[in-house]
């Protein structure tokens, strides 16, 4: 089996309030557009599964898990002002962080080399012990998780446009699972940090990689932070797989964040990170994250699964943002700082 899309009717139980931007539409635009769109003959269509405890506590503190738990059964409720769970958020929290880690299970295992699991609630604001941003579980880093305690290299690489600091947190302390970002400065963009100096400690020193971008960041400034810096971390660090927090929030339409990227880009990022563990046989597993705009959701999800091919979706090409300059001061902030751990 070639390519796999792992989507889930399961997803639309986690409810949150009116108006709340992570709502189920997002899970019902890819599920339409799925049912309208011929899908390439090399992908495939798998449901959802459901985590086991224990994976969730590879990560997450009991406490914590007891105390979404009970507010779940209790009715819902907020566990922070934006992240809300719903009497019905059980099933699908265990669903997201299942259905990625299984996607990267069976990837190291041989079965396929690129899966998309488009979950939600999302992961990667999600602590050890706080749901924050939208996040509950942290769906990528129980997968990351999993997997170095088999004795496995992941890499994260995390384009949403905000930074995934649970993530980031999680595996600050090591070096055996590396977390590059690309986010908008966190100067003007929640969670208000991610900044290059935050480079990881002690053994984990180096290992996080986090590389802002300016408001107004265009295709090719998001592209040339995807050329100049996460690739060259990647080809150094040479893991054995590929974990993308694939957030669609870089988008110029979405409410959420200021960069003005197009799905054109989105795919060709992911294409070029795919053309790096295509050339040393690693596979790439990509779990959805934020993205606000739902036919943006939709198509760069499906889009996603086409790298190394052709894209489904385009769309035309946008008047430029910020002067390349600004970005290109911004990367050599990043450089500066990691020169030292990374070819950059
Ligand atoms: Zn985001």
């Amino acid at each position: 089996m070639e390519r796999v899309l792992y989507i889930d009717e399961i997803f639309l139980k986690h409810k949150t309030p009116h108006g709340h931007p992570e709502n189920p539409e997002r899970t019902r635009s890819l599920l339409s557009l799925l049912k309208k769109s011929r899908l390439p003959n090399y992908i495939s269509v798998r449901g959802a599964i459901l985590a086991d405890i224990k994976e969730i506590e590879l990560v997450h503190d009991k406490e914590y898990i007891e105390y979404v738990k009970h507010l779940i059964e209790a009715g819902g409720g907020f566990l922070d002002p934006d992240t809300y769970v719903s009497s019905e958020s059980w099933e699908p929290a265990l669903a997201a962080a299942g259905t990625v880690a299984y996607a990267a299970k069976k990837a190291i295992e041989g079965e396929h080399y690129v899966a998309f699991a488009a979950v939600r609630p999302p992961g990667h604001h999600a602590r050890r012990s706080e749901g924050r941003g939208f996040c509950i579980f942290n769906n990528v880093a129980i997968a990351a998780e999993i997997l170095r305690r088999e004795g496995f290299r992941a890499a994260v690489v995390d384009i949403d446009v905000h930074w995934g600091d649970g993530t980031a947190y999680i595996f600050y302390d090591t070096d055996e699972v590396l977390y590059v970002s690309t986010h908008q400065d966190p100067n003007t963009l929640y969670p208000f940090e991610g900044f290059p100096h935050q480079k990881g400690r002690g053994k984990g020193e180096g290992f996080t990689v986090n590389i802002p971008l300016p408001p107004g960041t265009d295709d090719r400034g998001f592209l040339m932070a995807i050329n100049e810096i996460v690739l060259p971390v990647l080809e150094t660090y040479l893991p054995q797989i590929i974990l993308v927090s694939a957030g669609w929030d870089t988008h110029w339409q979405d409410p959420l964040a200021s960069l003005e990227v197009t799905i054109n880009a989105q795919w060709e990022a992911l294409n070029s990170i795919y053309a790096f563990a295509e050339s040393i046989s690693a596979p790439m597993v990509m779990a959805l994250e934020g993205g606000y705009v739902n036919w943006v959701v939709a198509k760069s999800s499906l889009n996603a699964l086409t790298v190394g091919k052709r894209p489904i979706f385009t769309e035309k090409s946008r008047p430029q943002g910020v002067p390349l300059e600004e970005v290109e001061y911004y990367l050599e902030r990043v450089k500066e700082e990691l020169r030292g751990y990374w070819p950059i």
